[in-house]
């Protein structure tokens, strides 16, 4: 069996002012080291367009118009401070949504044991009527609504690692309990949501992290809170929004984690997917601005997906 790899180049296509982190740079960069001869042998699909209904499960036609009344005809425009269009920015968050309906598909149907989104923009800070924090749809939300209303799983799990906490993916679930969203996240931070007592409707878990805490601390999280909650909701589909920027080279937190600790957690959430879920694993890329570290971590964390692949 295998991994998935699921992508599109029209998500080069979402373009953010000169100097902006989340930049066409950073795709560049991860598909760059994905070229090597080690990763021949992913699946590589291409993303297609999330449909209406697709997006319509976690954001309102609300929402769909308001971004669309947004799109310029050239250059581009905020939507707050951090957040821009571009023309062809929906058809990126499209594809970036669409790729996380794929991948669920694939590995539902056993197309691929488990799959990466390689795709911007990211998601995670999209709440059901905001997109924010460079996110436009809320791409893992979209694929772990897919997975419950297409394929009829009862328990996903979203374990996020960005450095930030997904306040958008927290809002959409916080009264569904068909999802758990566990966060791991650097405190203070962006967005300043992810507080350890919101709770939602006990299918929340936050740990927030101080700055410069360093691996340990980052990896006691997991052992100590966070796979034990993993294993108490029995998840039929391990999802990972999978954001890099806790890497110690990124300029946008001071956590100090490397790819080892990716690795790690990889491995430990691939554990926990193998126990419950029949080893289906979906991972979709978040945040990392750092290019270097960026390529070297999502590279680091496919061949984990690879070897859990078999
Ligand atoms: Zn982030």
């Amino acid at each position: 069996m295998t991994t998935a790899l699921i992508s599109h180049p029209d998500c080069y296509e979402h373009v953010t002012p000169d100097g902006h982190p989340e930049c066409v740079d950073r795709l560049r960069a991860v598909d760059a080291v994905l070229c090597s001869e080690e990763f021949m042998h992913l699946l590589r699909a291409p993303a297609p367009l999330a449909e209406d209904a697709h997006l319509l499960r976690c954001h309102p036609q609300s929402h769909l118009d308001r971004l669309a009344a947004a799109i310029p005809q050239a250059g581009d425009r905020a939507l707050d401070s951090d957040t821009f269009v571009s023309p062809l920015s929906l058809r990126a968050a499209r594809r970036a949504a669409g790729a996380n309906v794929l991948a669920v598909d694939m590995v539902m149907a056993g197309e691929a044991n488990n799959a990466f989104c390689a795709t911007r923009p990211p998601g995670h800070h999209a709440e059901t009527t905001r997109a924010m924090g460079f996110c436009l749809f809320n791409n893992a939300a979209v694929g772990a609504l897919h997975a419950i209303e297409r394929h009829g799983l009862h328990r996903v799990a979203i374990m996020d690692f960005d450095v930030h906490h997904g306040n958008g993916t927290q809002e959409i679930f916080e009264r569904d309990g068909r999802v758990f969203y566990a966060s791991t996240h650097e405190w203070p931070l962006y967005p300043g949501t992810g507080a350890a007592h919101e709770r939602g409707a006990g299918n929340i878990l936050n740990v927030p992290l101080e700055g410069m805490s360093g691996p340990d601390a980052f990896r006691e999280a997991f052992t100590g809170q966070v796979l034990p909650a993993l294993r108490r909701f029995r998840p039929e589909l391990m999802y990972i929004s999978a954001g890099f920027d806790a890497h110690a080279r990124d300029p946008l937190s001071t956590i100090q984690l490397s790819e080892r600790d990716f690795v790690w957690a990889t491995h430990a959430l691939c554990d926990v997917a193998d126990e419950f879920a029949g080893g289906r694993v979906v991972s979709t890329l978040e945040g990392g601005y750092d290019l270097e570290a960026l390529a070297r971590s999502t590279a680091a964390h496919l061949r984990v997906l690879m070897e859990r692949a078999g």
